[in-house]
């Protein structure tokens, strides 16, 4: 039996993951052995109002009793950003050593990017995050709030151990990849020590990896290759920070935010990893009930892959596509008409075979 956490947390990341879960329960019924029992968290800003915080504090050791984190989003027009980031979704990445981030982007079959003269196979990257440190360390402070010499510091952290961790993963999702060519991206120009330390890493562990192709790009260069030249881009890996612009680039270049998925993984499995559409909590359309759920969809394909049931996970990313190679009912952001509730029903009905 497979224990999955439910987070659902702020504005559509309820609708989205709810609809998640009446899929992997509907896969679940028509698999041969797939048993899963959900436990849902109610933490999140609602927690928030009612606590003053976001979890309990002991939420992270509950979180370790099960097998994988579904997550939704967190974030809340009357709660700072900062205190949402840090009080939930950072506190599990950083409590469980989730250090690897990685999201699979795609051009989906009957999906149109915003770029011109684009095909499906075009688009077709694995993204890889640092996902405990750099630009995210946390450390730094704030003094003189108040006066004209108000001051504020943020500290980005690089150790070589977490630099290594993170390179390495990425060689090997490289070579897991056919094309088997790895992107580095950093700032090393201008970020004149940490970012150098990543250059100088990366070329230690390629010696390792000599059956992988490398290069290296600059953050703003990365920016314009994605959109000019999206057919050189295989495998990227990057920092906290710049990993998470990217990923947003790279979401809106593949159809829409509303897709995208992403892994907080613990890739030597010591504790739960965890899966969750790369948007926000998106309040500008919470309860319209028009959120796309395709992003949480695709969360849920990452972590039947992680659990290792890769049948179950073949099996959902086929019907996804085939929901939007279909194009019968999609949602509003890609172009379609349906709601949440329409689009989570065709996918059901794709995955029990009643659409035909
Ligand atoms: P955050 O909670 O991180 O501050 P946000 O709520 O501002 O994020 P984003 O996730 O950055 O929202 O998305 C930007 C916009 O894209 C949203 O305001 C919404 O209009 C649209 N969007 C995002 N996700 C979806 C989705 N799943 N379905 C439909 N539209 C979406």
């Amino acid at each position: 039996m497979y224990k999955i956490a439910v987070i659902p947390g702020d504005g559509i990341g309820s609708e989205v993951i709810n609809s998640g879960v009446e899929v992997l329960k509907a896969l679940s019924k028509t698999a041969d052995n797939l048993p899963m029992e959900f436990t849902e968290f109610d933490w999140g800003s609602d927690y928030y109002r009612k606590h003053g915080i976001m979890m309990p504090q002991d939420g992270v050791e509950l979180l370790k009793d099960y097998n994988s984190i579904y997550f939704g989003s967190a974030g809340d027009p009357d709660v700072p950003d900062h205190v949402t980031l840090w009080g939930l979704r950072l506190k599990i990445c950083q409590g469980l050593d989730q250090y690897a981030n990685l999201r699979p982007v795609k051009l989906l079959p009957g999906i149109s990017s915003p770029l011109k003269n684009i095909e499906s196979k075009d688009i077709d990257w694995s993204f890889i995050r640092e996902n405990s440190e750099g630009e995210y360390s946390g450390i730094g402070g704030r003094s003189h709030k108040g006066y004209s010499h108000d001051t504020a510091m943020d500290i980005t952290l690089f150790t070589r151990q977490g630099v290594e961790r993170i390179q390495r993963f990425a060689f090997e999702i490289a070579r897991s990849r056919p094309r088997k060519l790895l992107t580095l991206v950093t700032k090393s120009n201008a970020q004149r020590h940490g970012m150098v330390m990543w250059d100088e890493i990366f070329e230690e562990i390629s010696q390792d990896y000599r059956d992988i192709t490398t290069d290296k790009m600059l953050v703003d260069a990365m920016t314009t290759r994605m959109v000019l030249d999206p057919q050189s881009i295989d495998t990227v890996v990057a920092s906290n920070l710049h990993a998470d612009i990217l990923t947003d680039l790279a979401a809106s270049l593949s159809g829409s935010m509303g897709i995208a998925p992403t892994g907080n993984l613990d890739p030597e499995k010591r504790h739960p990893s965890m899966f969750e559409p790369i948007h926000g909590s998106a309040f500008d359309i919470m309860g319209q009930g028009i959120a796309n759920p395709i992003g949480s969809f695709w969360s849920a394909v990452m972590m039947l892959e992680n659990l290792g049931e890769l049948k179950a996970s073949q099996r959902l990313m086929s019907a996804i596509e085939k929901l939007t190679s279909d194009k019968k009912i999609l949602p509003k952001d890609l172009g379609g008409k349906n709601s949440t509730k329409e689009v989570t029903k065709a996918m059901i009905n794709i995955i029990s075979g009643k659409n035909k």
